[in-house]
């Protein structure tokens, strides 16, 4: 087991503040210190790609419906997303991360994991890499950024939403335990809030609690995730920076001009939105072993039903088609529908498979930090 003992890695997590809005106020100075939001206009059915500070500070954020949005502040200004120009900018930081490493994993354009443990620049510390970086960031694009230092993805993750905006925090080995054990579960990486909501009525509210839990009780209650969730509680995540991160799901979605009431008349889009999506899937050879459907009601209430196969497979139009139809018959129908969506994930992909070392490594190295 010796060989586990693997040295400690160094990995940064760079997470740009309120990124489009950000580069709104940047480019047009009459927007700076007001509430500005990114998305869709108040009077359309669109919602909040992402809204400044100050915006925040009115309750706003993002995913939440425009027009909802304009109730809570009438003087915000709305401003459609102009991707290009974050690509643009996306681009600059990216070129910045590659002058230390090229262990680079992008989750979308305002955030990367880096693994600096060997960089270019021979730098020992992953903390003055992460101040250089915020700072090169800051004079080639006027925008911040903030930044987490750990051992793992995990910590670095949690630790660059510490001290949002503009925020540098590092999380050591020697400090992680009682970070962790602190750490409310609604801001572990990781756990959503229906997995929040579990764990809030389990009576787990922190790392600690999460970690009072067996490897055993934590399966029975969450699966195979079980693992994972015991994993993280104690600070342990093997996970590797993954340059060729393929993406996590593909999917369509599309909001109807007026809300509809039918299961054929959703199947109907569904068909239409699948032959959009097999096509993709076909391009980019994906195996899959989810698919999903996604509803929206009227009220914005968003359920899914989902279907899982035992091994991977390839998706064509006439398995969608089925799976969708079964899946359909599970939706409620009490409410009109707003919305409907269709995606597969648990995409084949050795990365995501590396998820986490085996149990037996763990039980046997409760020391290896
Ligand atoms: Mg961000």
């Amino acid at each position: 087991m010796q060989e586990v003992e693997a040295s400690i890695r160094k990995i940064i997590h760079i997470d740009m503040d309120a990124f489009y809005a950000s580069v709104e106020q940047r480019d047009n100075p009459g927007l700076k210190n007001k509430p500005v939001i990114v998305g869709g206009k108040p009077n359309s059915r669109g919602v909040v790609s992402t809204c400044s500070y100050e915006a925040r500070k009115y309750g706003i954020h993002s995913a939440m419906p425009s027009a909802q949005a304009y109730k809570l502040c009438p003087t915000a200004v709305f401003i459609p997303p102009e991707f290009e120009k974050y690509k643009y900018v996306s681009r600059q930081i990216n070129e910045i991360f590659r002058g230390f490493t090229d262990l680079v994993e992008p989750l979308s354009l305002d955030e990367a994991f880096l693994d600096v443990t060997d960089n270019k620049l021979n730098i020992p510390s992953a903390t003055v890499i992460a101040k250089s970086i915020r700072s090169m960031i800051f004079n080639e694009t006027a925008l911040t950024a903030s930044a987490g230092v750990s051992f793992n993805k995990f910590l670095a993750k949690v630790a660059s939403d510490i001290n949002k905006p503009d925020g540098l925090t590092v999380i050591t080995p020697k400090e992680s335990e009682e970070f962790i054990n602190k750490l409310p579960i609604q801001r572990f990486f990781g756990i959503g809030k229906v997995t929040f909501k579990k764990m809030k009525q389990l009576g787990i509210r922190n790392g600690y609690d999460l970690k009072m839990f067996s490897i055993k009780k934590l399966t029975e209650l969450f699966g195979k995730n079980g693992i994972f969730y015991y994993n993280i509680s104690r600070g342990r995540d093997e996970r590797p920076v993954c340059v060729e991160r393929r993406r996590k799901s593909y999917g369509r979605e599309v909001t109807f001009p007026h809300d509809i009431n039918s299961r054929s008349v959703v199947l109907k889009v569904i068909s239409k939105l699948c032959d959009e999506l097999v096509p993709l899937l076909q391009r980019n050879k994906v195996s899959a072993r989810t698919v999903t459907l996604k509803i929206k009601y009227s009220d914005f209430k968003i359920v899914t039903r989902s279907t899982s196969f035992i091994s991977y497979r390839k998706i064509n139009k006439a398995l969608l088609m089925v799976i969708a139809a079964k899946l359909i018959k599970e939706v409620k129908l009490e409410k009109s529908i707003r919305l409907a969506g269709i995606s597969v994930s648990n995409i084949e992909d050795n990365c995501s498979e590396y998820f986490q070392p085996e149990l037996e490594l763990y039980d046997s190295q409760k020391q290896v930090l």
